[in-house]
Parts: C-alpha cells; structure tokens; sequence
C-alpha cells in the first residue's frame, strides 16, 4: 500500500517510477477522508492544492531535476503559517485567521517538493499534552488498548501530526517543541519525532507559545525520514535573530555511522517515583541494545532535573503571556465588540481562548507582575541556567543520553484531568532538554502488556542532532518496531 511507506521507499519508488507523485498523493487524501471523521487529526484539509503540487512533482520527477522531497505528502501543524491557507493554532481567536505569508520552516519544504496535505490540529496554541485543548475537538490516537475500547490521547500539543502518521494519512509531519510537543505525542503514537537544537530551525511564521523555547522538528515513521525532512526544514534564517548560522550537515548519511567507542550516559534523576516499570524495563532494553552495538553505559547525575516542570511552567507561561498579548481583537482574529476598548478586548479574549490559555496568560502575568518577577521570574531563569550547566557538564563526559520519552504509555481521555498539574508532570522528562535548549530524539522501542507503544528519548549536545541520528538509527535497527496501530470499534487503516 502507497500509504504504508516509509519516505525512504516512497523517494526511490517515485525516481523509478513505480507509482507517480499524484497516485501517492491521492491514496493519502482517501485515507484522510476515510480516517479523519474519527480522528480528528486535520483541521484543513487541502486535498485539490495537494494533487496539483503532486502533478508539479511529477512534472519536476520527469524533468530529472527533483529536489529531495519532491511529491512527498507532509502534514503541517496548525501552528505553522501557511500562505492562503487557514492557520488557527486550535484557538477560536484564530479560527479565520489566513495568513498572507509562508513560515520558514514550510517554505522550506515546499522548495525541496513536499506535498502539503493540509494542516493537522494540536492543543490550542500549542499548550497541553493530550491534544484535548482544541478548540476544534479531542485528536483520538490510533492505537487503542488490547481488549479494551477507550478513547486514547495521541499526547501533545502535536497530536494532530503523530496521529496523522501512525494513521497513515501523511508519510510525516511537521510538530513543534516547547517542553515536549514532538517527542511526547511520537512516544504515546508509536512514531519518530526529533526536537533539534534551539535555533536549528527559524522560528519564524510559526505561531508563537513561549520564544526562547520553541523548536520546530520532524515527526515521521522511522529515523532516516526526519534525518531527511529535518535537512529541509532546518538552516539559517536572518529574519528569526536567534536562528544560529551553522551550515547543515547531512543528517541522512549520519544515520549509518559506527557507535564504537560511543560513550552514553543514563541520568539517575530519571529513574523518578511513579515511572511505569514497562518503562523501566524498556529503557534497561535500550541500555543493552546500545552495548551490543558498541558504546559504553556511564551513570551519569543531573542535579538540577528535578527543579525542570517548576521552572519551565513559570518560564513557558510568562513568554505565552506576553505573546499572547497581540491577539487583541483590533488587529487579526476574531473580535467581539465592546462598549469601550478595554470591553473589546475582555470580550474578545474572554470568548476567542480556551480554559488552559487563559490559566496559562493568568500564570504568565502573575510571575512577571512587579511585586513576584523576582521571585519566580527571575528566580526560574536562573535555576534554568543551572539546568543548562548541569547538561553542559555531562556531555564533557558522555556524547549522548539515553532516558524515557515519557513516564506512562497513552493515556485515556479522562485520566490525567484531575487538576492541571497531574497533566503537566506528563514533561517530566522532555522539559529539561528544551529548558537547556539541547535537541532530543524520541522513537518507539517496544510495546505495553496492552498492546501501546513505548518510547525512548536520546538526548545530545548542541547541535549534536549527527550523533542522535546514528544512535537512533542503531536503536531502532534493534528494537525493529514495526507493529501498527489497531483502530477503536473495529476500525482498520
Ligand atoms: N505540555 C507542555 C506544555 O503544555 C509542552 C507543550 C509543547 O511542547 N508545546 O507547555
């Protein structure tokens, strides 16, 4: 099934012919509008602009001049801007919002010949981690558990582009990471997902959570396919001022590269009270998989772990806060008029955003407002900077580390809601990375006595994505993971 390949196999099969760009797009769109009622995963679908980019492919493919992606069919999530098609960051404030201009990231891509699909749903402005903050509906993960029918989360806030991979109905998609938003959901959804480096990929066009953490990144069906797409989306970009200017290597063939004499490390503050022991015994896995292939185990501490879910949703809502800021109803968005300007704009954020946004902008103000900014604002940077320090010093020992994705596999809508923070504690692992700004990899490594996929995550130096793509590559030769979800109610991809 055309659905069923990899990017690897579709690039060679569309360079010898064996099916065209268009009948490559077209079996995704029926998947889309076979699957998409159910799982909720795409707010837009582009299904006739996507046939006519697949034709230009196919003419480029003809022409023997295609660049790497030609005709591959991506999802995009709603948080990327997309020129002349709708982009809402799942947020009724932006449900109309068209943008009259393309983020980098997109751009990118569509230079190197992808296929966008349409754009796939996420929790609203990229808070959460369920994908249940949508203002346009739940995302249902495709995997549910054996012998049960319950509605699973794909995680988040990139649900929507995890689901629309494990589904099937896009060959990968683009996610972003505050704290965990790619490499979460690929865990819950049994994918691959990398959050490069902060500043590996322009931030700009991309709708904003919290800037001096956001990173755009891949999420697809194996490690070589992000190698691929992470090559287009990411490079330098003089208009995001904090996009490094470091020329990008070739991630595709870091994949094959030896792991002799590979030092990894396993940081004991992950280890953490409540981790599920198919977890623990997925990791000691990993640990084993990685001496076979070569590389030495060193126990490894980072201190400072522990203090990482405080500070991030201090930091994190104290940037959303103030980006947030511009969605006034004067400018773009929806507006809901008022008596006076203030009404206008009470009225107009009190009905455009969502219960978690508004807790996240009440948040924001409060840690920034006079009398606290330095006691929890300034305070949470830097204790972020002792986060930073604590990975900086390890990787003078270990070139890469091994932990957990997440702590538990998908869970079911319902759990995880008693208060907001029993959801927050769900970045217990992928939050100190993005606070330290180091990029990390998660890919799935086994299956729960239920039947749902469990990730590992590898996390690296600064622009250290080379090393996570060969160790990755190696795990996942190892954990050969190649089962597929099976759908609620008697549903089949
Ligand atoms: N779950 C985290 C949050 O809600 C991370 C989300 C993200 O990475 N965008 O902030």
């Amino acid at each position: 099934m055309l659905t069923g390949m990899k990017i690897t196999e579709a690039v060679d099969g569309l360079r010898q012919k064996k099916f065209s760009a268009e009948e490559l797009t077209k079996a995704h769109v029926n998947a889309i509008n076979k699957l998409n009622d159910r799982i909720n995963a795409y707010i837009t679908v582009t299904a006739d602009a996507a046939i006519e980019q697949a034709k230009a492919a196919d003419q480029k493919l003809a022409a023997g001049d295609a660049p790497a992606l030609t005709g591959i069919p991506l999802a995009i999530k709603d948080l990327f801007c997309t020129k002349g098609v709708k982009t809402t960051a799942a947020s009724r404030i932006l449900e109309n919002f068209v943008p009259p201009y393309e983020s980098t990231v997109t751009a990118n891509l569509l230079r190197d010949g992808a296929v966008f699909l349409g754009k796939v749903n996420l929790d609203e402005f990229a808070m959460g981690s369920g994908n249940l903050n949508s203002a346009f509906g739940a995302v249902e993960n495709p995997w549910k558990r054996q012998g049960e029918d319950t509605f699973l989360v794909p995680g988040g806030s990139s649900g929507g582009s995890a689901a629309a991979v494990a589904a099937q109905m896009a060959m990968g998609a683009t996610g972003t990471d505050t704290g965990g938003s790619i490499r979460q959901p690929a865990a819950y959804c049994g994918i691959t997902g990398i959050k490069p480096t902060y500043g590996r990929c322009s931030r700009w066009g991309i709708i904003a959570y919290a800037s001096s953490l956001d990173q755009a990144g891949p999420m697809g069906k194996s490690v070589e396919d992000c190698a691929i797409m992470l090559q287009s989306m990411a490079g330098f970009d003089p208009k995001d001022s904090t996009s490094v200017d470091k020329e990008v290597p070739d991630y595709r063939a870091a994949c094959n590269r030896s792991l002799k004499g590979m030092k990894v490390g396993i940081p004991m503050e992950y280890r953490v009270p409540g981790l599920s022991p198919e977890i623990e015994a997925v990791w000691q896995q990993g640990i084993n998989w990685l001496k076979e292939a070569g590389c030495e185990i060193v126990d490894v501490s980072l201190p400072h772990t522990k203090h990482g879910l405080a500070t991030y949703y201090i930091i994190a809502p104290a940037e959303a806060s103030s980006n947030l800021a511009r969605y006034d109803g004067v400018r773009y968005g929806r507006r809901v008029d008022g008596a006076s300007l203030d009404e206008l704009y009470a009225n107009t954020r009190g009905a455009g955003f969502g219960d978690e946004v508004k807790r996240r902008i009440l948040m924001g103000t409060y840690v920034l407002s006079a009398g606290y900014y330095d006691a929890y604002y300034l305070r949470a940077q830097k204790v972020r900077k002792l986060i930073n320090q604590d990975f900086m010093n390890v990787f003078d020992k270990v070139d890469v580390l091994l932990t957990p994705t997440a702590p538990t596999a998908a869970f079911a809508k319902g759990e995880n809601q008693e208060d907001p923070v029993q959801m927050y504690l769900n970045d217990i692992f992928t939050v100190p990375a993005s606070m330290a700004g180091v990029p990390g990899l998660a890919l799935p490594a086994g299956l729960s006595s239920q039947g749902l996929p469990l990730g590992l995550q590898l996390l690296g130096r600064p622009f250290g994505e080379e090393t996570l793509f060969a160790v990755g590559s190696a795990m996942e030769k190892a954990a050969n993971f190649t089962h597929k979800p099976t759908l609620r109610a008697g549903g089949s991809l």
